[in-house]
């Protein structure tokens, strides 16, 4: 290299550092040593970083993996010391993009997290961080997944889990519609809004009742709600469950039964996509915008606790549907999905049900007969109960 482009080389590569500080940017983070000792019990991982690491850890499964979240890093590691080893099949590390580094632990099977902590060196300069896994079934491993699944947090940190572990489990009941939002009419009158809300509020003491659950309702009277302010309140209060209830109309007067929906940004068909386009216009019809949908960090991680919710959202789904189909009529494929906004709540397990069309006189009919609700209310009871102890609910 002649010496006028070493200067030019050097000159660019003090004025990327200058202007690196002037925009505030931190150097990345430097993680050496890596260590991993144990056996297919137990296995212990150590880090050594140049400072206090910020971190977030969150486990994901099929296959078990363990995924701690970094800033920036650059990772100097012996790759001798990354051969699997006791729990550990595979270790990957790297740059998730220039702000992010991301280390991802692949297990033989499904884990328990003993231990993800930070410890200053007593002897030496840096920080240590210490990983402790114990061999476990896939039950508790499911369990520890839903409690690691953590709220978007922009200060990173421990992971912020939706609630206590020993805390009941809970049911966010959204009542559709409401306010300047009547929803769909039926034929002989019945009101999409109101017959949700009644339904919702008769299902919520029922649910009480059982003495097993906590119930949360995003509305309990006639009032306007965004579809974004239902996620809200029910991640707010912490649910565990999210269960939207609606009674739709459509054009076609013959059509009738109770249909399950998730989410999914392809519809599983046109009547689906339909139908979420007609819940979705429930902020328009308020003449009231959407917010940003935008507004919460949307990121790499969202994404993938976006998918493990997902898997959650349909096995409640299939569930609601296997209990329901002994009780009451179901649609031809019950089981549909859609863009439904409402259903957006990245960590909340999400169904929208629609209990039957405001179309269809019989299905109406339905709707009003009190013994009718007390039978779908029994048969979602019976999928809540099913699905809380498949999650490891307390007293569920
Ligand atoms: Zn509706």
């Amino acid at each position: 290299m002649h010496r006028p482009a070493l200067l030019l080389t050097v000159v660019l590569a003090v004025a990327v550092l200058v202007l690196n500080n002037a925009f505030g940017a931190v150097p990345a983070l430097k993680a050496h040593d890596y260590k991993m000792a144990g056996d297919a019990q137990y296995t212990r991982v150590v880090i050594h970083f140049d400072r206090k690491p910020d971190f977030r850890w969150f486990l994901l499964r099929d296959p078990s993996r363990l995924v701690i979240d970094l800033p920036s890093t650059e990772f100097s590691f012996d790759p001798l010391e990354l051969r699997p080893r006791g729990l550990i099949a595979a270790v990957q590390y790297g740059a998730v993009d220039a702000q992010r580094a991301r280390i991802l632990f692949k297990a033989e099977g499904p884990f328990a997290v003993e231990q993800v902590d930070v410890m200053k060196n007593e002897t030496s300069e840096g920080f240590r961080l210490i990983i402790e896994l114990r061999a476990s079934s896939s039950e508790a491993f499911d369990t520890a997944l839903r409690a690691s699944i953590m709220k978007p947090s922009a200060e990173g940190g421990r992971p912020e889990t939706v609630k206590p572990m020993n805390d009941r489990f809970t049911i966010a009941l959204d009542a559709g519609h409401g306010g300047a939002d009547g929803g769909a009419r039926g034929v002989n009158g019945t009101v999409e809004k109101q017959i949700t809300l009644l339904f919702s509020l008769e299902l919520a003491k029922k649910i009480e009742e059982t003495g097993r659950y906590r119930v949360v309702l995003t509305r309990d009277d006639d009032r306007f709600l965004r579809l974004d302010e239902r996620v809200r309140i029910a991640r707010e209060k912490g649910a565990d469950l999210f269960v939207s209830v609606h009674a739709d109309a459509i054009a076609v007067r013959g059509v009738r039964g109770a249909t399950v929906y998730t989410v999914s940004d392809k519809a599983s068909d046109a009547e689906a996509a339909a139908t979420a386009a007609r819940e979705n216009l429930s902020d328009e019809i308020a003449g009231k915008v959407a917010e940003e949908e935008q507004n919460e960090v949307e990121d790499i991680l969202v994404d993938l606790i976006r998918r493990e919710t997902h898997a959650f959202s349909i096995r409640f789904a299939r569930t609601l549907i296997g209990k329901l189909s002994d009780s009451i009529q179901l649609v031809k494929n019950p089981h549909r999905y859609a863009g439904f906004r409402v259903l957006r709540a990245p960590d909340i397990p999400s169904v929208l049900l629609e209990l039957g069309y405001l179309s269809n006189p019989k299905d109406e009919a339905q709707l009003r007969d009190p013994q009718w609700r007390a039978t779908t209310m029994e048969a979602i009871i019976d999928a809540i109960g099913y699905f809380a102890k498949a999650n490891g609910a307390a007293g569920g």
